[in-house]
């Protein structure tokens, strides 16, 4: 028997069972009073479940995961070996939220610093792209460092971007921040997953990233690429110098070609990976292929090619295939510029 002080400050007189770690001392009882905390803990024994009291179900130990959210979000103690049924688990192995809320529990004496310790392991609940979720919310500097566009770029390309179904979990200025980060990085979609948190699967983030790359493709980039308009158009972006250049007329339209090739990972797909492989650089590549005006004002970005194809038979490619395009080049009055290539 002994004095406590209770958690209202009035000094009590009681039993109070100490875990085994404090050994009883006069001189250093009130500092060890101090030193403790009553926490919420759950009843565990070895041979029962803690959430239901079961003996005859098989049994699994509780994951630390499930230690640290039973604490942070609902001020419960866990004991590391305690067990529960199978029953509880939902499909990837953590005990279901919702079983949390009807857990026994009984307080009981804990060292302060060692429940300290949960702060610290808490995982940070604010995650980037939380703030991405309203327009309003969205910081300047984090913008531009996050996605490469200034605030006023990202909400403009957004405007333009109309045809996604938006929902509670994700918005429309989530999955483009995601798409451009994902685009600016070349992060794989699992570690983007992690990043993005609210329990995204692999699957999941995939079927984001491509529900918003096929918006982005459908609102935003007919209006800026493609040779859909009049030849007068992109008769405006010829440049001095190359009309004084190569002695031309006004009316003869100037158009540079040019292909470039980015390196991708390796794929496990035979053909396709057959395909992107390069001899000359010794990497697997693939190849966009850009047609501009004479001044930099990009016509169209086509591709991506195989590694193995070069330049000329691309444009010839293009040229067959693109009707668009085939509407603009006049015979005897378009120019094209095109490099030789550093193997060709
Ligand atoms: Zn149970």
């Amino acid at each position: 028997m002994f004095r406590y002080v209770s958690e209202k400050g009035k000094i009590r007189v009681g039993m109070i069972k100490l875990p085994a770690f404090y050994s009883f001392d006069f001189k250093n009882c009130y500092y060890l009073i101090f030193r403790m905390l009553f926490v919420d803990t759950a009843l565990s024994m070895h041979t029962a479940c803690f959430i239901c009291r079961d003996k005859t179900r098989p049994l699994r130990e509780v994951k630390k995961k499930d230690i640290i959210h039973a604490y942070t979000n609902h001020k419960i103690f866990i004991k590391h070996h305690a067990r529960c049924c199978d029953a509880h688990y939902d499909e990837n192995g953590f005990i279901r939220k919702e079983e949390f809320d009807v857990i026994p529990t009984r307080k009981q004496i804990y060292d302060q610093q060692m429940i300290k310790m949960f702060d610290i392991l808490r995982p940070t609940s604010e995650n980037i792209f939380e703030q991405f979720q309203k327009p309003d919310s969205i910081e300047e500097n984090l913008c531009k460092k996050f996605t490469g566009l200034t605030k006023m770029q990202f909400l403009k390309l957004s405007e333009f971007i109309i045809s996604l179904n938006q929902n509670t979990k994700r918005t429309k200025y989530q999955l483009i921040a995601l798409y451009l980060y994902w685009l600016k990085t070349g992060m794989n979609q699992k570690d983007l997953a992690l990043i993005y948190g609210k329990n995204v699967s692999q699957r999941c983030m995939s079927r984001y990233l491509n529900q918003i790359r096929f918006a982005i493709h459908r609102d935003f980039v007919p209006l800026f690429l493609g040779a859909e308009k009049n030849r007068d158009f992109y008769l405006r972006y010829n440049s001095v110098m190359t009309q004084s250049l190569f002695d031309l007329e006004d009316d003869v339209l100037v158009l540079i070609a040019d292909g470039t090739s980015c390196r991708i990972q390796k794929s496990n797909n035979n053909s396709f990976q057959y395909k992107t492989y390069s001899g000359q650089k010794k990497d697997s590549l693939f190849k966009p292929f850009i047609i501009c005006c004479a001044d930099g004002y990009i016509l169209d970005c086509y591709g991506p090619f195989p590694a193995n194809d070069n330049d000329s038979k691309i444009l010839n490619y293009i040229i067959e295939t693109d009707d668009d395009l085939k509407k603009i080049l006049l015979p005897n009055k378009t120019l094209f510029l095109i490099d030789r290539g550093e193997y060709s």
